[in-house]
């Protein structure tokens, strides 16, 4: 049994550090700077870190040196190791400067996760070990993205999933916010390597974010928002370089004026389109096709029925392309029985996405979308749709300038609030 939890005096401050903002020593010297400095203020400072720079990439290219099938179970508890690096040099780095730290594997920390390998979800944190360090001045370095399964193996939760670390725990910790401190200072209206007039936003709503998250925008781990949702616990997303950006805060309510219109805008690159050709239009069929993808744990994404002919129809679905060919071959496996005439795989799509909540009462953002789409020349594969977003999927080569030219319709690079700015 582990001692129990002191009577806390003050909330926890939950931080996040990611790859680029660890991505050498003298980074993380310079985020061991920032936090001891918190630390030293009073601050009760529980920081969650990401591997090192490309770390994770590097270890999953490592792993395809020696097989394109490693089991889940040994890939988790190679990625894992990423994290574990960072976080105990950065708790060597804080002890530099006087400030007592302790790191702590996920498991130490008490992230218990289910065991889908490679994209576990958290299930629960028991905070007694955290609580108890805390209680004896430690500011505690936690390494993001991994967890524990209830049989101790290490699991990871999907790349990008640090964040989600990190708003787990500062809800289990009661913290009144998550501090997601990243190589941008804050959230744009699109990514600013993509539309270099992309602004600030002052603020976005929980579901604006989740839609763009999960529609491409890098910036923050899907699941992280929705926990934030989930627990109503706002997300402060803000630069580990400039301490005089005040970031983006993702939250519940926003300021009204920007409400009433296109928020954001979203490209995906990593989208390969899958056909199902002359499908029989009868019951069941749908069932048919995304059973056994659901089975093998394959995540579709943009579904299209079209308009069927003679009682035939093509069924279109996107999916990322780390699973398009085993998608692609469990569709022609499936083929014959499903009655279909060919399954083609293109692997060359983009996806491109518009989202605000006041899509949900306006009128005219998709014609509007269409019209400058059409009037870029960008070609149009298949749309869908949710109350708050517009996606389009398009060829990958039209992508970027696809974002561009809705940024530019939607006029996102005009500043709405004060403090919503061009990147300085
Ligand atoms: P970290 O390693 O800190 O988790 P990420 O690379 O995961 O950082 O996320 C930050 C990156 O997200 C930025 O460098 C930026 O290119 C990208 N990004 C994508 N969409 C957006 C957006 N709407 N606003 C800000 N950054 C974005
Ligand atoms: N290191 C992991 C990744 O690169 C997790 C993270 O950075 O959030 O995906
Ligand atoms: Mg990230």
């Amino acid at each position: 049994m582990s001692a129990p939890a002191p009577v806390s005096v003050q909330p926890v401050s939950v931080q996040k550090y990611g790859g680029t903002s660890v991505g050498s020593t003298e980074r993380l010297q310079h985020v061991a700077g920032r936090i001891a400095a918190r630390a030293a203020g009073g601050d009760r400072i529980v920081a969650v870190v990401s591997a090192m720079g490309k770390t994770t990439d590097s270890l999953v290219a490592l792993a395809g040196e020696i097989t394109a099938t490693p089991a889940g179970r040994e890939y988790d508890m190679l990625l894992a190791s990423g994290e574990i690096v960072s976080a105990a040099l950065l708790a060597m780095a804080i002890e530099e400067h006087d400030v007592p730290a302790i790191a702590l594997t996920g498991q130490q920390a008490g992230v218990f996760t289910d065991d889908t390998h490679t994209r576990a979800r958290i299930t629960r944190i028991e905070t007694d070990r955290i609580l108890t360090e805390l209680g004896r001045g430690q500011v505690v370095i936690i390494a993001g993205f991994q967890g524990i399964t209830p049989g101790s193996d290490f699991t990871t939760l999907g790349r990008g999933g640090s964040d989600t670390s990190a708003v787990a725990l500062a809800a289990a910790l009661h913290a009144v916010r998550a501090e997601i401190y990243t190589d941008v200072d804050g959230v744009y209206t699109t990514d600013p390597r993509i539309e270099p007039r992309a602004r600030r936003l002052h603020d976005i709503a929980y579901e604006e974010m989740l839609e763009l998250a999960s529609q491409g925008a890098g910036v923050m781990h899907p699941r992280a928002v929705e926990l934030g949702l989930l627990y109503d616990l706002p997300i402060l997303v803000a630069s580990s370089f400039r301490e005089d950006v005040p970031g983006t805060l993702i939250r519940k309510q926003v300021q009204m004026e920007p409400s009433n219109r296109v928020r954001g805008i979203a490209l995906d690159r990593d989208v390969a389109l899958i056909t199902i050709r002359a499908v029989p239009d009868r019951p069941g069929i749908a069932s048919q096709v995304f059973g056994p993808l659901a089975e093998a744990g394959i995540n579709v994404d943009t579904i299209v029925q079209n308009a069927s002919a003679e009682r035939l129809t093509d069924m279109t679905f996107s999916v990322a392309h780390d699973q398009a060919a085993a998608a692609h071959a469990l569709c022609r496996d499936g083929a014959d029985d499903l009655g279909a005439s060919d399954v083609i795989l293109d692997e060359h799509a983009a996806k491109v996405s518009i989202v605000g909540t006041g899509m949900q009462s306006g009128v005219g953002y998709a014609a509007k979308m269409f019209r400058a789409l059409a009037e870029a020349a960008i070609n149009i594969e298949l749309i869908s749709t949710s109350e708050i977003r517009i996606t389009a999927i398009v060829h990958e080569d039209d992508g970027q300038a696809a974002a561009q030219v809705l940024h530019a319709a939607f006029e996102l690079d005009e500043p709405v609030l004060a403090g919503e700015a061009a990147p300085g």
